[in-house]
């Protein structure tokens, strides 16, 4: 209770010049940011329904209803939530929310820090009791917890170098199956990357022994054989390092294409070797980054530069993949024109 009402008393002093609230400015942020993620469900639908109250009704410090929230929502999406039970649904949805709002934060945190805002929303849940005290939904905006690493650890310095565009990470997860391989966030040093390599050496190896056990097998004379025996070895050999391949590179490149297996239908899925904070032990993060093309107005995404930009990730944007091409810079967050 007592960091809601210092929250509480935080907000009644936040008025800015231009009479609006800072948690306004974080809502009006908040929904156009989730108008442009790839997630168009129903936790999204609950979210910029409470973006949209926020911004309408600035003194309601003390949140929504889950009525209020059914009625936002019915009036937007054309929806009929107030005629089903709305303090079920709004539960159901706040619950799918909160853990896409994992994901989304750091996009928001970037956000929020780009637009110079002294802190970045987060969701707000206050369990009512009894009648008369419903359970209250709200937008709040915390304070960054330290201005120099709210910016992914990018220095301002670095930041203020010239750019033709700025990514914001639109996501940020732990990749499915590697943390069910090893837990959450893998630490990926020591005998943890001594490991991974000796699994990719012995795939090799075991690859390379079958082939040679096959080719003895068959004719030598027959040149017919051979070849497909060495076409086979290719194949298996470039599907074991377009599999592994990524991951082992990530720790000297410290941001990588996904390997295939773990991309969406878009091949934008990166991962990073992510810091959350100076000290802290670096992660392998599942991450897609994102920008504003400013000659179209598309979007760009961070995706592999192919033959033309070997080894690097670019932008591209979705409209001119082959001609908006931008720099790729997942610290600065910075791009600039490469054609
Ligand atoms: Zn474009």
């Amino acid at each position: 209770m007592n960091s809601a009402e210092s929250v509480r008393q935080e907000q009644g002093n936040n008025r800015v010049e231009t009479g609006i609230t800072r948690e306004q400015r974080a809502a009006e942020l908040t929904l156009e940011a989730s108008k442009r993620w790839p997630e168009n469900t129903l936790a999204v639908v609950l979210l910029q329904a409470l973006c949209r109250l926020t911004v309408a009704r600035p003194d309601a410090t003390e949140g929504f209803t889950s009525i209020d929230l059914c009625e936002e929502v019915d009036r937007q999406a054309r929806r009929s939530w107030l005629a089903d039970d709305p303090s079920k649904t709004v539960r159901i949805y706040w619950k799918k929310l909160t853990k896409l709002w994992e994901q989304k934060l750091e996009g928001l945190r970037q956000r929020s820090s780009d637009a110079a805002l002294d802190g970045f929303p987060d969701l707000d849940r206050q369990e009512g009791g009894g009648t008369g005290n419903p359970t209250r939904y709200r937008l709040i905006v915390r304070p960054f917890p330290d201005q120099s690493t709210a910016d992914s650890g990018a220095p301002s310095p670095v930041n203020q170098e010239a750019a033709d565009i700025v990514y914001i990470c639109e996501d940020l997860s732990n990749p499915a199956l590697l943390a069910r391989l090893f837990h959450k966030g893998l630490v990926f040093h020591g005998w943890r990357r001594a490991a991974v390599l000796t699994l990719v050496a012995a795939a090799m190896l075991f690859s390379v022994l079958l082939v040679i056990l096959l080719l003895l097998t068959v004719q030598f004379s027959e040149l017919r054989a051979i070849l497909v025996m060495a076409a086979a070895i290719a194949v298996i050999l470039w599907a074991i390092w377009a599999s592994l391949g990524p991951i082992v590179r990530l720790p000297d490149n410290r941001v990588v294409i996904a390997p295939w297996w773990m991309q969406s239908v878009h091949d934008d899925r990166l991962l990073v070797w992510w810091k959350d904070a100076p000290n802290a032990p670096r992660m392998i993060k599942a991450a897609r980054y994102t920008a504003g093309c400013p000659r179209c107005g598309g979007a760009v995404a961070a995706k592999s530069g192919r033959i033309e930009f070997w080894g690097r990730i670019v932008g591209r944007c979705e409209e001119a993949p082959e001609e908006h091409v931008y720099t790729f810079d997942h610290i600065t967050r910075k791009g600039i024109r490469l054609r």
